[in-house]
């Protein structure tokens, strides 16, 4: 990371106000990085967002980190990749892909996936690699959101595992490190890498501190009060939430594995939904936010990216489906290389490889939406005269067929604009109707898998 990030461009947003005036604009997607990144710990965090406290010393540095604002792809691309570095490949720059676990089985039957980042952390951690972690466990005060933690030992690293599919300001955490070398490790959604590399470009002391970026891939991220809304729809009378695991398994293993309620009355409620089932009803029951103008499917900017492995094979079914679980690797960084190749050579990771398209072919509908519609969507916001994140470079052109399935993709959203419909959609989603509605969606992507099997690759040549 040599190159420099160029001065935020334009003073309109300065110090704790500019801050501030992220969050009014609907631009923060509450990744904690201006509150872990300030030199003075000026901010509180309130429902997730960053909030004046305390005295700002007008060092701007919460500004420029916020990646909600802006992200300079091609400075941090360059950085890390080189001048050959483009924007615009759906999963960013790709030196390999593979499928994966954590050879430790206890890991590997906890994780979201197949516990390759809990078994990757844990493994550096025990080698003396890093002294711990930035990673995201359950937020005790409200367990329907997530809370930043530095891991500093295997027990803590252990507890943070699964996926929290809410709000977690994660980055706030950093707090705690401002003055210590590390290393540590940090797992983050893409916007949280974004934040994070803008900080190492503005100051080299971040790079060694944090030597080691594991990214999650992410279509959205919900809103933790539309997890709340859940909990408290299913609650029984007069229990409340004290616990919630959005990708907990059940008896059956991966890909099984979705979100568990625990409730202070000793009951539980767990969906019969898919983990893709409840995340798109929980999607449309609150407003996605900053989230729909997000490029980033694939943590592009991190060493290696972790996701599930929704690839079809040539029956329509997920073609490496088993239930103590696998996870898909995206490799990004000749570092991230480097790191993955030692975490197999040493054990701690058992893997093959697989063509780099594989990954990209299998969740192609949310990578296009982020790298086709969400241009879409920053266009028509710039007509309106809407704030927008500021992308220094040109965004793709959206095809007919994409600016078709958007307006489809806001005719489902209506309903987040009424309370009432919100709960009774929740009851009919995770109810026997949306059941019935996942298994037949399901059904038709198989078949169209299998379809396209049966037809082969196209001709080459
Ligand atoms: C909001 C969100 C959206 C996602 N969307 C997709 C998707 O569309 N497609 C896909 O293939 N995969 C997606 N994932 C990634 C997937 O759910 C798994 O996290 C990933 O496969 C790693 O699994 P694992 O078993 O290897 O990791 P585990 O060993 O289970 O470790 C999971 C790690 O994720 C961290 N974490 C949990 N919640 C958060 C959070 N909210 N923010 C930051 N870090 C967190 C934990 O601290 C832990 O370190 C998403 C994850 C999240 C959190
Ligand atoms: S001290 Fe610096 S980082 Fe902290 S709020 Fe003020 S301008 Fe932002
Ligand atoms: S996007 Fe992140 S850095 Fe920007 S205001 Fe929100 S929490 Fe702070
Ligand atoms: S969609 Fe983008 S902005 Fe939203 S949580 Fe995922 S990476 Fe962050």
């Amino acid at each position: 990371m040599t190159e420099r990030l160029p001065q935020f461009a334009g003073d309109e947003y300065r110090d704790a106000d500019g801050i501030v005036r992220v969050v009014r604009e609907g631009l923060c997607h509450r990744c904690g990085a201006c509150i872990g990144f300030c030199p003075v710990n000026t901010f509180d965090v309130r429902d997730g967002y960053p909030q004046p406290a305390r005295e700002c010393i007008h060092c701007n540095i919460c500004v420029r980190v916020c990646s909600g604002l802006e992200v300079d792809y091609p400075a941090i691309g360059r950085a890390l990749y080189g001048e050959g570095y483009r924007f615009g490949p759906l999963a960013g720059p790709v030196r390999s892909a593979w499928i994966a676990h954590a050879a430790d089985e206890s890991l590997r039957r906890n994780g979201s996936s197949g516990g390759v980042v809990t078994g990757a952390l844990v493994h550096w951690w025990r080698t003396g690699r890093i002294r711990g972690a930035v990673v995201t466990d359950v937020d005790p005060d409200e367990p329907a959101r997530g809370l930043g933690v530095v891991a500093r030992t295997e027990e803590e690293l252990r507890r943070s595992q699964q996926s929290r599919y809410t709000t977690a300001p994660t980055l706030a955490a950093l707090q705690q490190i401002q003055n210590d070398d590390g290393p540590f490790a940090v797992v983050g959604l893409p916007c949280q890498v974004h934040s994070i590399r803008k900080r190492q470009l503005m100051d080299p002391r971040w790079g060694p501190r944090l030597p080691i970026l594991i990214g999650l891939l992410c279509h959205y991220n919900l809103p933790w009060e539309a997890v709340r809304l859940a909990a408290e729809t299913f609650a029984p009378r007069g229990a409340r939430a004290v616990n919630i695991r959005s990708r907990h398994r059940d008896e059956r293993g991966w890909p099984h594995n979705s979100l568990h309620i625990w409730y202070d009355d000793g009951s539980e409620w767990r969906t019969k939904l898919s983990p893709r089932g409840i995340f798109n009803v929980l999607s449309r029951l609150a407003p996605l936010g900053r989230c729909l103008l997000c490029l980033d499917a694939a943590a592009e900017f991190s060493d290696f990216a972790v996701g599930d492995p929704w690839i079809r094979g040539s029956t329509g079914r997920w073609k490496y489906e088993a239930p103590e679980g696998y996870s898909v690797v995206i490799v990004h960084t000749e570092h991230g290389q480097r790191l993955w190749q030692e975490l197999i050579e040493e054990g701690a990771i058992r893997a093959f490889e697989i063509p780099p398209e594989e990954p990209v072919e299998g969740q192609s509908a949310m990578m296009t939406e982020k790298k086709e519609r969400v241009p879409f969507r920053i266009r028509v916001r710039r007509r309106l005269g809407l704030p927008v994140p500021r992308y220094p470079m040109p965004l793709p052109a959206t095809p007919p067929a994409q600016v078709r399935k958007e307006i489809v993709f806001w005719l489902t959203r209506l309903n987040t604009l009424w309370r009432p419909w919100q709960r009774l959609l929740l009851r009919i989603g995770c109810g026997p109707i949306g059941q019935w509605l996942v298994r037949r969606r399901d059904a038709r992507r198989e078949r169209l898998a299998q379809a396209r099997a049966c037809k082969g690759p196209p001709p080459t040549g």
